[in-house]
């Protein structure tokens, strides 16, 4: 299924082209609720290549944040000692 989008018309210019009724009724892009899926290999790819990165991006901000806590608790520790 096609998403709602505009086309070049020689005769008309910018035309748009609805594929949902948010967009058949109001005329307005901002409405549509067309799902984006991937259509292609290489659009799929990259989903899930975008996926895996917002992924590990969160594991990255998890495990600095366990490093600011674990440093917190050695230097802690460290003061005790002395
Ligand atoms: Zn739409």
């Amino acid at each position: 299924m096609n998403k709602c989008h505009y086309t070049n018309d020689p005769k008309y210019g910018k035309v748009l082209i609805p594929h949902c009724w948010g967009v058949v009724i109001s005329g307005d892009m901002t409405r549509c609720t067309c799902r984006d899926y991937p259509k292609t290999v290489a659009q799929f790819e990259r989903k899930q290549f975008n996926e895996l990165l917002q992924a590990k991006d969160k594991e990255i901000d998890n495990l600095e944040k366990e490093n600011v806590r674990l440093n917190r608790i050695i230097k802690k520790l460290l003061n005790k000692k002395r």
